[in-house]
């Protein structure tokens, strides 16, 4: 069987035969936000390839989020044909409207580049003008977003840290 990388606790053996090429992830401190009162509770992650997606399972117990990723997985594969709708997601993510199943790239991203106008999530400014890897550079630096000056910062200062270039 499987071993599940885990956050805390040590390695954590599958109790189902999930594919050779999933990866799985597990742990008993996953937060989960609520209007009550946030808590931990045991999670189980899972990234199949067949069929393409991102599983999550909760539960009190490891074994017990195992469970219901399972059970979703199975869910997923029943699925007679898969429908996906946007939801709320603007970068092309769907959801199957039978089963629920989530794909990352089901759709092209509804926000198109400011130059080229080619669907892009590339990288935006304060204006919230989208521009793709290939416009980047077009951008005024006076309106590149504070996060991303930020992170830029936080890279450098690693890079120069371990010696590598960024
Ligand atoms: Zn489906
Ligand atoms: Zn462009």
């Amino acid at each position: 069987m499987k071993i599940a990388r885990t956050t805390i606790s040590g390695p954590y053996t599958c109790l189902k035969d999930w594919q050779d090429d999933c990866f799985v992830q597990a742990g008993d401190d996953g937060l989960v936000f609520s209007s009550k009162g946030n808590y931990l509770t045991a999670f189980f992650e899972a990234f199949p390839n067949n069929p393409d997606t991102f599983i999550r399972g909760e539960g009190k117990t490891i074994e017990e989020a195992e469970e219901s990723a399972w059970g979703q997985l199975q869910r997923f594969q029943a699925c007679s044909g898969h429908d996906f709708e946007r939801r709320n997601y603007r970068n092309g993510a769907g959801f199957c409207k039978h089963c629920g199943m989530f794909k990352s790239k089901a759709f092209e991203p509804l926000d198109r580049c400011h130059i080229c106008g080619v669907p892009t999530q590339h990288c935006y400014d304060t204006k919230r003008n989208w521009f793709c890897e290939q416009h980047k550079d077009q951008r005024p630096e006076e309106e590149v977003p504070e996060f991303e000056k930020r992170l830029n910062e936080l890279l450098e200062i690693t890079a120069r840290r371990t010696g590598k270039n960024p």
